[in-house]
């Protein structure tokens, strides 16, 4: 049994920071869709959570299709899987699509695209105007984030982008799905699940934290938050969760 995991797809000319690497370009995923479509067992987001949960027997071939964050960008996917009919699954950053929340890495990769010299605490500039140093960059900064804990996430970030030199653009190159369009997918079929309420870095949360991420439907003990409404969205029982980073 193997597991596809994407991201989005871009046009195959998009160089641009590290998000080029995060996606598929899209010509690559029509010809990869093809091929799925011809050879591959693909099984539902139902059927392999009763082989996980029940024992149902998968073919040793069987192949899901899934993405995560839920990038607009997954609405060409969605066009692309339905004409192949492939099932897929689609596991969001909750908060992006109820409340429009910027990811880190998405402020990150933004700022990062629109700058091209920044001045680092010692006084020394990095240059970045070339695609791999702003990789490079994004990088050291990936680092930093998941070392911090989970609260402090967004705080290492803004530091960041407050550092001289930094451009930091209003409108995202990288919008997220809308309620509309998640309710659209789920129509059409989408098994729609919780990648984390903000995405930040599960190991790194307390027990506090992890429940705000993580919660679905009902919010832990003692834990403020309201639950995760993705089940009114979708019109559906709550699908399993998919962690960010796998764990
Ligand atoms: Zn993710």
């Amino acid at each position: 049994m193997r597991v596809i995991a994407y991201h989005g797809v871009v046009e195959p000319d998009e160089q641009s920071n590290h998000f080029a690497r995060l996606f598929t370009d899209v010509e690559s995923f029509e010809q990869q869709a093809t091929l799925l479509a011809r050879r591959g067992r693909l099984v539902t987001l139902e059927e392999l959570e009763a082989a996980l949960t029940d024992g149902h027997r998968l073919p040793d071939d069987a192949i899901h299709v899934s993405f995560d964050d839920g990038f607009a960008n997954n609405l060409r996917v969605a066009e692309i899987l339905d004409r192949h009919r492939i099932p897929w699954s689609l596991f969001v950053v909750v908060d992006s699509v109820l409340d429009g929340y910027r990811p880190w890495f998405v402020r990150l990769a933004d700022a990062i695209e629109a700058t091209s010299n920044v001045m680092l605490l010692d006084g020394s500039v990095f240059e970045m105007s070339e695609p791999a140093r702003k990789r490079e960059f994004a990088q050291r900064v990936k680092v930093q984030v998941m070392a911090a804990m989970a609260e402090d996430h967004e705080d290492v970030v803004d530091r960041v982008l407050a550092l001289p030199g930094m451009s930091v653009p209003r409108e995202t190159s990288w919008p997220m799905l809308e309620v509309r369009d998640l309710k659209e997918l789920a129509a059409a079929g989408v098994a729609i699940g919780n990648h984390s309420a903000r995405h930040r870095n599960l190991p790194r949360c307390d027990d506090h934290l992890l429940a705000t991420e993580v919660a679905e439907p009902r919010p832990a003990a003692g834990c403020a938050r309201p639950p995760r409404p993705l089940v009114r969205l979708s019109g559906r029982a709550p699908r399993p969760a998919g962690a960010p980073r796998g764990r």
